[in-house]
């Protein structure tokens, strides 16, 4: 038997992941026919919008789906026929923790890998190469295996493989153009090599051989979480290092400097922050802490756990610290707090640090003004709501005000926080901002982006992540 030569792909979720993997996909293979589909019609509608008004903002993706858009790419809600048409299948489906329910707060809530999995069952009337895009816990492909082969027609086979996306958002177009790696795992059984073989003709149109590694399917899968997870360690033990900094007069972008230097170490990923955010790291590591306790290995499971507990302690520290440097009560005070995303060049805004700042000031009964460039009122709202279930709309509004600028949102505060690392925070005209704003102004720098000196100079007291609070 030899390896299908794929010609329709179908991509069951139009998300952050699937929508951008797909449509680079399409663009590099024009001779491939690429069909993203997704249940939220609104998505898709956006997709298909006439004025690229896209559902994600993500550098370089306009241009993408402006190219292959009505070529070889379509955005569709219909997912049977989409999954009917394809010889592989890519499943992009959210995995997020489960929020209620055994294993709350930790386990992936798997509903919808599920559903979309019996779905492929059921309306699949010949063979398919169902592929795991969406990250999921080790040996999540054979409860797929078992979901699609007790609902398959006859004569239909389905052979599955692990694909995990490896893109990170705000760059994530040129993460698909030049991957570091595509990983690809499968069965190492004849038809598990020949599927695998398919995949990697589709990745072989762009990226070079050396980059496509094709392992087993369980290591495909824990390579995933095992990535993220030590992503976010490093932020974690930088992020730990900075309280030392702050007690201690050191300065952690010198310690991460110098640190960096060692090429057993490397410079990338040791920023000091508020803290990670996003729909990944945390999720992953939770997972990771899940699969370990259900494996029995408690000191692994508390290992993993620790990284995100010392995350959380990092957005509370900065927090407080606002609190302590403002006199030691913010009640009243209009604090500015700029970014609402998790981090730049992306509009996503899934655990944000923001969301935890915000909530704490309003918790502490300040009056918030919050300004992002691409993060919407709607979703800003939303995601304040979803904070405090126990507040209304109305009384949220009265302590939180969308502005439409940086400058608008500095305008009679006390304070300044900077929560995400846009690049307009770094060139806003500070005189303006200072001159606008309530004395003694005060910037709290979450993201060591701003020149503390030159703020110094304008009159501003500032106060940075990993520095002590006088320097
Ligand atoms: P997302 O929530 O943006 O998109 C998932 C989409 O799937 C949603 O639009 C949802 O409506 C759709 N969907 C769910 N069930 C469906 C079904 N049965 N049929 C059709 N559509 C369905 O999620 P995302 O950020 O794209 O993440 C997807 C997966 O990729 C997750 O497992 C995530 O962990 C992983 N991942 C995410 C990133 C990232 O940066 N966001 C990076 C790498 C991996």
């Amino acid at each position: 038997m030899a390896p299908v030569k794929v010609s329709k792909i179908c991509c069951i979720g139009a998300g952050y992941v699937g929508g951008p993997t797909c449509a680079v996909i399409a663009l590099k293979c024009p001779h491939i026919t690429v069909t993203i589909v997704d249940l939220n019609k609104a998505r898709v509608d956006a997709w298909n919008s006439p004025d690229f008004a896209l559902p994600i903002y993500e550098p370089g993706l306009e241009d993408v789906v402006r190219q292959a858009r009505g070529r070889n790419l379509f955005f569709s809600t219909d997912v049977d026929k989409a999954i009917e048409e394809a010889d592989l299948i890519f499943v992009s489906v959210n995995t997020p923790t489960k929020k209620s329910g055994v294993g709350a707060g930790f386990a992936a809530d798997l509903n919808y890998v599920e559903l979309a999995t019996r779905r492929i069952a059921t309306v699949a009337t010949s063979s398919k190469i169902v592929v795991e895009k969406s990250t999921v816990p080790c040996r999540t492909a054979e409860s797929m295996r078992t979901i699609l082969e007790a609902n398959s027609k006859p004569n239909c086979r389905f052979d599955i493989l692990s694909n995990p996306e490896f893109l990170a958002e705000g760059t994530a177009i040129s993460d698909l153009f030049s991957p570091d790696r595509v990983l690809i795992g499968s069965l190492q059984t004849e038809e598990g090599i020949n599927a695998c073989e398919s995949l990697k003709q589709v990745y072989s149109n762009w990226v070079p051989e050396e980059r496509i590694l094709t392992v087993g399917l369980w290591s495909s899968e824990l390579s995933k979480l095992a990535a993220n997870a030590m992503l976010a360690q490093r932020i974690s033990s930088i992020n730990a290092l900075s309280a030392i900094c702050e007690a201690t007069g050191a300065n952690i972008d010198e310690v991460s400097h110098a640190i960096g230097y060692d090429s057993r170490i490397g410079p990338k990923f040791l920023k000091a922050s508020v803290g990670f955010g996003g729909s990944c790291f945390q999720k992953d590591i939770l997972n990771l802490v899940y699969l370990s306790e259900s494996l029995h290995l408690p000191e692994v499971a508390a290992y993993w756990r620790q990284v995100v507990e010392m995350n959380e302690y990092q957005k509370r520290r900065f927090s407080k610290r606002v609190v302590d440097t403002l006199f030691n009560t913010i009640t009243g005070k209009r604090i500015a707090v700029l970014g609402f995303a998790f981090k730049a060049d992306t509009g996503d805004t899934r655990e944000s640090a923001a969301i935890t700042l915000i909530k704490d000031f309003q918790s502490e009964k300040a009056l918030v003004n919050v300004y992002d460039p691409q993060v919407s009122a709607d979703q800003i709202w939303l995601d304040l709501q979803e904070a405090s279930p126990l507040s209304t709309l109305e009384s949220i509004q009265k302590q939180v005000h969308i502005c439409k600028s940086a400058l608008e949102a500095c305008k009679n505060a006390e304070a300044v926080v900077i929560a995400t690392e846009w690049k307009e925070f770094k060139d806003i005209d500070w005189e303006a901002v200072y001159a606008g704003m309530n004395k003694p102004a005060f910037v709290f720098d979450g993201r060591l982006i701003v020149d503390a000196e030159k703020l110094r100079k304008i009159g501003f007291t500032v106060t940075t992540i990993g520095r002590p609070s006088s320097v």
